[in-house]
């Protein structure tokens, strides 16, 4: 039987589509690797750089890239960070003329949060902060059994709800939404309802 092929970056050792070349030069294509997701589905690499015609999806994508070049240096030992990815964040939301920024995070993170707030407020933004137990709701409400719970089948326990903090953040129309420790799975229900721009990189 033939080995079904999909994209698999993640084993590449081509990288034909980040070549060591010079600018006036043309990538070796030729080597793509069978599973290359370029050779896979070739047709969306044009559709996909078509989207940045938007002039707004465009200049996002410019300023994300100047973000990206002032992150990054080479050095010796190859490319490394010069800041850390709060520092970007901030530097970023100011490029992108943010002000009202959203916090969306775990309540393990809590201290986290406050000094991330405190952080984002000095360097002059406002900050809404949402907590994933925010709404109180018991964790019977979407069917789990008493055992099933951290803190004891007795006690009460909140369920995280991520569909609340992303509403709450949609409704106080934040500029960009900062998520911070969501657990996996409350991320993605997060990502799902969120309807302003979403960053996951301050950690
Ligand atoms: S896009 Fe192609 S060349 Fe680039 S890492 Fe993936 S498989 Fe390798």
């Amino acid at each position: 039987m033939a080995k079904e092929l999909y994209p698999a970056c993640a084993r590449c050792t081509k990288m034909v589509c980040h070549p060591a070349i010079r600018a006036d030069e043309t990538p070796p294509f030729d080597e793509m690797p069978p599973f290359c997701p370029m050779r896979l589905h070739a047709e969306l690499i044009e559709k996909t750089v078509m989207e940045y015609d938007k002039p707004e999806v465009e200049e996002f994508a410019r300023l994300a890239s100047v973000q990206e070049f002032e992150c990054y240096e080479w050095a010796e030992e190859g490319l490394r960070t010069k800041i850390p990815r709060i520092e970007e964040t901030i530097q970023f939301a100011d490029k992108c003329g943010y002000y009202r920024l959203g916090i969306a995070f775990c309540t393990g993170l809590r201290n986290e949060a406050r000094m991330l707030t405190d952080i984002l407020e000095n360097k002059g933004f406002q900050v809404v902060s949402v907590c994933c137990k925010a709404g109180a709701t018991a964790k019977e409400r979407i069917g789990i059994k008493p055992e099933q719970k951290i803190r004891g089948s007795v006690n009460w326990e909140s369920m995280c709800n991520p569909v609340f903090q992303a509403e709450i953040l949609n409704a106080e129309t934040v500029d960009l939404a900062i998520m911070l420790g969501l657990c996996v799975g409350h991320d993605t229900l997060f990502i799902k309802y969120c309807h302003v721009p979403i960053t996951g990189s301050v950690t």
